[in-house]
This record gives structure tokens, sequence and C-alpha cells, in this order.
């Protein structure tokens, strides 16, 4: 028997052979260090892998450093961003001794100073810097154009810089940049890498000398075949930066992934509720919607849909909704699936990132179980 739909189903052995990909890569380059971006997925059966990987975490909030501490990861590899930081978040990671803020702007940074004294500790932090490089994926996943609102302009970069050196309780360690999400342009990297060249020489003119450089995360996944593409080409991706930086004497490199890691281990499983012919198309009415998985809702993203209880190759066209009250409550439109009936299961693949953390409970639902493959088999791919 399954237990009740719909429930996120993870494959730990994609996740630990996704980690494997990364760690042995790496390895290769003993001054890169990888952050796991926690808000791609907190479920504590895949950080206790991402742990064990040795893997630090990249946070965006208070929560997020604790779940990170909760589950075992090392202070001294927390990263922590965000333009929002409250000055009770920035004290639990002050308490902690976090390897690092990145800091997003110029009063932020003024707080941390503050807080810092009040409880007798030096922060370390790197300064978030806008790069102005335009990232090729959806225009809502886009952070380092000058519009967004992360970070500092370069234009403003020296400045900062210059009054974070004056901070007593501030020790300055370097830059960190994210450009965006679901990058699988690797030209996008490119231009960052060129960008960190010429800011590093312009710092050097000026005397500075950071001893970290964060490029954030962002490397994409394939939602389009994700049995073709299961693990993403994590070789191509780090050989980018390990080429193309132009690195000082002791400088260490820090990466923050989230979807890269998590995407493609998950899988939302639903039943089809009803099968509702309309005057120009069919509806498989699941029940899944965008409390389970937000994503196609939010960034009209597209995910592998598949019928997992028929082996048919009758194929049929069909919108795939969920239950919700809200017109974008959609998965699919047009989908070719075998003949669905009530009752039959469907797999919403590469759902592992973005998926069971941004989960709610509107129209009073409950929130998602999760499963892993240790727990029960299920016929995907
Ligand atoms: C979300 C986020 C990441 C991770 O992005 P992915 O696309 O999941 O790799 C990395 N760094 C920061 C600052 C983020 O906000």
């Amino acid at each position: 028997m399954l237990p009740r739909t719909p429930f996120y189903y993870y494959d730990t052995a994609l996740l630990q052979a996704t980690l494997d990909a990364i760690t042995s890569t790496v390895a290769a380059y003993p001054h890169f260090h990888v952050h796991y971006a926690l808000k791609a997925n907190a479920n504590p059966k895949l950080l206790r892998l991402i742990q064990q990987a040795g893997l630090g975490v990249d946070c965006v909030s208070g929560g997020e450093v604790q779940v990170g501490i909760d589950n075992g990861f090392d202070a001294a590899k927390i990263v922590y961003a965000g333009v929002g930081k409250s000055n009770e978040e920035i004290l639990l990671a002050l308490q902690h001794d976090i390897f690092c803020f990145n800091v997003e702007s110029v009063p932020e940074l003024e707080v941390i100073n503050e807080l810092a004294e009040q409880v007798g500790k030096v922060a370390n932090v790197c300064l978030r810097i806008n790069p102005d490089v335009e990232a090729h994926t959806h225009a809502h996943i886009v952070t380092g154009k000058a519009e967004n609102k992360f970070g500092i302009a370069l234009g403003d970069m020296m400045h900062v810089i210059d009054l974070a050196k004056t901070l007593s309780h501030i020790r300055f360690l370097g830059l960190h940049f994210h450009i965006g999400s679901q990058i699988t342009d690797m030209q996008d990297y490119l231009d960052l890498c060129e960008r960190v060249n010429d800011i590093q020489d312009h710092l050097n003119e000026e005397g500075v000398y950071p001893s970290v450089i964060n490029v954030g995360g962002g490397l994409g996944i394939d939602y389009h075949d994700p049995d073709k593409h299961p693990i993403p080409d994590f070789k191509t991706y780090f050989g980018i930066f390990a080429d193309h930086l132009h690195l000082r004497d002791g400088q260490s490199v820090h990466f923050e992934l989230g979807r890269s890691i998590v995407a493609q281990c998950g899988t939302l499983i639903a039943r089809v509720l009803y099968v509702k012919q309309a005057e120009s198309k069919q509806f498989a009415i699941i029940d899944a919607g965008m409390t389970e998985l937000i994503r196609p809702a939010l960034y009209q993203a597209h995910h592998q849909i598949q019928n997992i209880s028929s082996q048919s190759i009758d194929y049929q066209i069909y919108d795939v909704v969920g239950p919700i009250c809200e017109s974008s409550d959609v998965f699919d439109r047009d989908v070719l699936l075998p003949p669905i009936k009530r009752g039959d299961l469907i797999a919403i693949r590469s759902a592992g990132a973005y998926g069971e953390t941004m989960a709610s409970t509107y129209n009073c639902r409950k929130l998602p179980a999760s499963y892993t493959t240790e727990d029960f088999p299920l016929p995907l791919t």
C-alpha cells in the first residue's frame, strides 16, 4: 500500500551520486569550497547526505542558519546572504561564529558592526556585489543585473570597502556574486569570471586584496529530460572557474549550489482525481497543486510529467491541473500521456529543488509528506 498522496519521493542513490560527482571534481581544486543553498530543499533526509559529503551551507535567513546547525553542518562553513537580515537573525549568526555574512547594503554593514560590538565579536564579511552581468534565465530569477534589489552596485563598491575597513567589528574577507538561477548557458559564467577579473585588477590598484571570492550558484538542470541528464555537468562548471578566474595567492573560491544538487533526485507523486472532458480539451485533475509545487505557476516552469500507472503507448493529450482555486494552478498544458483514469499515479519529475520548501497550506491543505527510495520502490523513468 502506498501512502496517501500527494507526497515527495526522493532518490537517495541519485543524490549520493550527484554529491560524489561534486566532491570528486572539486578534489582537484583544494581552494574551492562548496556550500549547499539550503533554500532549495531543507528536508533532513537529504541534508544528512549533503552534510556527510562535507559541504557547507548557504543560508538566506536566520531560520536556515538554525536548520543548518541543527542538521550538523559546521558553522565555520556557513555563509549567510539576504537583503533584509533582522537584528535577531544577525545575532544568531554571530552567536554561532558563522564563516561569513554576505552583506548587501551599507546600513546592513553598520548594523552588523554595532551588533558584533555589543556581543564582543568580529563579524567576517564579504560584500555582495551586483556585477551587472546578464543571466539568460527567467526574469523572476535573474539577480545580478543593475536593476535587481540584490547586492551593492559596482560603482559604490570601493567606498563600501573603505567603510568596512574603518569598522572595528567587521573583518573584510572579500566579494560575493550571485547572478541568478537555472543558468544553462556557460557563457554567463565566463562573463562573470571576466567581470570578477576586472574587479580584482581594479581593487589591487587601490591596494585591496580580497581573500575570498564567492561566485554564488545558479547552475541549471535539464527539466525536459531528467533521465538523460540526471547529474549536471559539474566538471565543465567548476572547470570554467578553474580556467578563467585569475586568482591571487591564498585566495579561496566559494560556490553556493542549490538546484543542481537536489532538483533531479525529487519527484512529486500525485493521484488522478478526475478526467474531465471539456469542449476542446481534456483535463487530468490531480490531487497535487501549486500548494505542493508552485514553480509552474510562479515561473512558468516546465516539469516532465509521467503517468506511472500505465505502460500504454497510445498517447492522448491532457492539461494536467491541480485542485486549487486559482487559474494558474496548472502543471502543464497539452501533455502527451498514456490514457489516464481516476486513481492513476502521476509523477512530476525534477521537483527536488524549490518544491517541498515552497509548499504552503493555502486552501487549508496539509503540507506534503516525504519518502525516499529506501522507504519503498516506485517505477520511475
Ligand atoms: C538561491 C541562492 C543560491 C542558490 O541558487 P541555485 O540556483 O539553487 O543554485 C545561491 N546563492 C544565493 C545568494 C541564493 O540566494
